[in-house]
């Protein structure tokens, strides 16, 4: 790959770039320039590895699509408003001229759908495709949402379905950006996070950080049905197989009550459990209240 190469794909993404009113500078010089104005930024990065997050041979538009989309799942646990995207990419040395091609078409569908304009990107050489993506957006409503604001009383619910992320939804899982944004307009979000790594690993974070506990309801949980089977049980894929990217949140009882009610979201709703005083995360199953083992997908280096 030589540096020419570089200057076709910055080319290339620059002319998928269409004339935003939110970015002064886009692609073309040092830095993009963004106006300001009087909103606060959010900003969240992601960096997508071969052989951990995606395979060489999963489509490479789906694996684009995917590296936006994880950065939009994070910028809608705040429910916040995606602004602009600016993309790094490492090429392996044997990669052929389609893969940055389907990258960027993958990637900048996803952006086109949700208002995202890439303003720069900046492509190296490297034994394996790396994709990082940076999110920047803004805040809605009454402010961003954070995982620290439960409390004892809260109902803890989630959004969709969980488990079985690997037959395929985690490249094609649609981002819960506009759901997030109506919920933060319907209701006081105490706290919320989005399941990148399973109610096994997250919900410890949104209780560590809210300095309370979880009793959750293991019947509750909304769990997929599996096109296949193996021999952990349903349950264990929906706790722990991560990458569903679907909102876990807390709220007042009433508040949980009316959403679960109304079903305002067009995807499900469904109240899992709630926030104790006591600090730790249990559940009920079959009538028998344990702790939660601490489990999820995470990453492990040597
Ligand atoms: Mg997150």
């Amino acid at each position: 790959l030589v540096s020419g190469h570089e200057f076709d794909w910055i080319a290339s993404l620059a002319r998928r770039v269409a004339r935003d009113s939110r970015v002064s500078v886009g692609i073309g010089d040092d830095a993009a320039v963004l106006f300001g104005g009087p909103r606060d930024w959010l900003v969240t990065v992601d960096m997508l590895l071969e052989d951990v997050h995606f395979t060489r041979d999963m489509p490479m538009t789906l694996v684009g699509r995917k590296a936006l989309a994880v950065n939009l799942s994070d910028i809608s646990a705040m429910a916040g408003d995606p602004v602009a995207a600016v993309v790094a990419l490492a090429l392996p040395r044997d990669a052929n001229d389609r893969l940055a091609d389907d990258l960027m078409a993958g990637l900048g569908d996803l952006a086109d759908e949700f208002h995202v304009a890439i303003v720069g990107g900046d492509t190296n050489v490297a034994d394996k495709l790396t994709v990082s993506v940076t999110l920047l957006g803004h805040p809605t409503g009454r402010g961003p949402v954070g995982r620290g604001g439960a409390r004892p009383g809260d109902v803890l619910c989630v959004t969709g379905q969980l488990g079985y992320s690997l037959l395929g939804r985690h490249l094609t899982f649609p981002p819960r950006v506009h759901e997030a944004q109506r919920l933060h307009q319907l209701v006081d979000l105490h706290a919320m996070i989005d399941l990148s790594d399973g109610i096994g690993s997250d919900l410890f974070h949104l209780a560590d950080r809210s300095g309370c506990g979880f009793l959750v309801d293991a019947a509750a949980i909304p769990i997929h049905s599996p096109t296949r089977k193996d021999d952990r049980s349903p349950l264990d894929h929906a706790v722990n197989d991560g990458e569903d990217f679907e909102l876990l949140f807390c709220v007042s009882a009433e508040d949980a009550d009316r959403l679960t009610a109304e079903q305002p979201l067009g995807t499900a709703i469904t109240a899992i459990g709630r926030a104790v005083a006591e600090p730790g995360v249990f559940w009920t199953k079959e009538g028998t209240r344990e702790a939660m083992p601490r489990g999820g997908f995470v990453h492990r280096w040597a």
